[in-house]
């Protein structure tokens, strides 16, 4: 992107949607926030644009430099003794679009740099340990950018809606993950945590496509109903979630997804943010530039003599 104006404004933007996507401290309002909506959408998008080609072409264009910052945070840990690395943590119900996000916006980067986890049910070697165990294994090494397809916050969404512990011991893991979160801030992970924020509406047309079409009927689970059947309780733990764990070390975003071209436009959006916000830079590299020409330029005297 060689324009610096438009460089600025695509930055501009990517920090008002964050800032307009930002659950605010202790007031999280679910019921509130339309799914539907398109907050920080720009006004002056072609009015007969079709929005998904649009959302297409945008996505790419802010993907460019996600990769480009995603690069310097690679490049300084390979080089350098930067330790930092970023962790984006997509949580949703059922047909939220987790999938198709990580598919749009986290593959504008370089998938060398990418190490994506998804977390199902935990295994038996799993549910003997601490519930973040697992997540702690599971966590981006220096330099890269790690993604979460759901997460730790599972200990305090499913496990709570279908008490698969005691409310004692799920009631005790906020503040966990709250210490767990602070840690791993200041030891330079830098975390986005996004609520795709699907409709009941919605999520019944998704699962009502994935039974009427024969190549999304494999991503049908009938456990799902057993969940949709528990939403409002479900809506009740993430908004506790959202509210309890939500600090400048690891914030979160409410993301509206029931339109899918305007929950990836946005999560790109974040994502630069938070990029940007880490000041990544090329490391300085010391290199004898001049010896290390002499050299290469003798070498290829010596092969055509050969
Ligand atoms: P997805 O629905 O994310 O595309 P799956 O169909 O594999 O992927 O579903 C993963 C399942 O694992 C979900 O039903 C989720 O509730 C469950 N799960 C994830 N973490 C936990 C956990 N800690 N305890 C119990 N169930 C979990």
């Amino acid at each position: 992107m060689a324009d610096p104006t438009e460089e600025r404004e695509l930055l501009q933007r990517a920090r008002r949607v964050r800032r307009l996507l930002r659950v605010k401290p202790g007031s999280v309002d679910l019921a509130g926030t339309d799914p539907r909506s398109t907050p920080g959408l720009p006004p002056a998008r072609p009015a007969d644009a079709d929005p998904k080609s649009w959302s297409r072409a945008e996505v790419a264009r802010i993907g460019t430099r996600i990769a480009a910052g995603q690069e310097r945070l690679f490049a300084s840990a390979a080089v350098g003794a930067d330790r930092r690395r970023a962790l984006l943590i997509l949580q949703a119900t059922d047909c939220g679009g987790k999938d198709g996000t990580v598919k749009s916006v986290v593959g504008t980067m370089n998938p060398l740099g990418v190490h994506i986890k998804a977390f199902g049910p935990p295994t038996a070697e799993e549910l003997a340990q601490h519930f973040l165990w697992r997540i702690d294994r599971a966590l981006p090494g220096a330099g890269y950018v790690g993604v979460f397809n759901r997460s730790h916050y599972e200990d305090v969404l499913v496990v709570r809606v279908h008490s698969l512990v005691p409310r004692k011991i799920w009631q005790a893991r906020y503040d966990q993950i709250n210490r767990f979160e602070q840690d791993l801030a200041s030891d330079g992970l830098s975390m986005i945590k996004v609520m795709l924020h699907v409709s009941y509406a919605e999520q019944r047309e998704r699962l009502l496509a994935r039974l009427d079409d024969p190549t999304k009927r494999w991503k049908f689970n009938p456990g799902d109903l057993d969940d949709r059947d528990r939403w409002d309780d479900y809506q009740e733990a993430y908004a506790d979630a959202l509210n309890r764990c939500n600090s400048k070390a690891a914030p979160w975003y409410v993301v509206p997804a029931d339109r899918k071209w305007y929950r990836n436009w946005a999560v790109a959006n974040v994502l630069l943010a938070h990029l940007e916000e880490m000041n990544l830079t090329y490391p300085d590299v010391a290199l004898d530039i001049p010896a290390l020409r002499a050299r290469l330029a003798s070498g290829e005297q010596e092969v055509n003599k050969r």
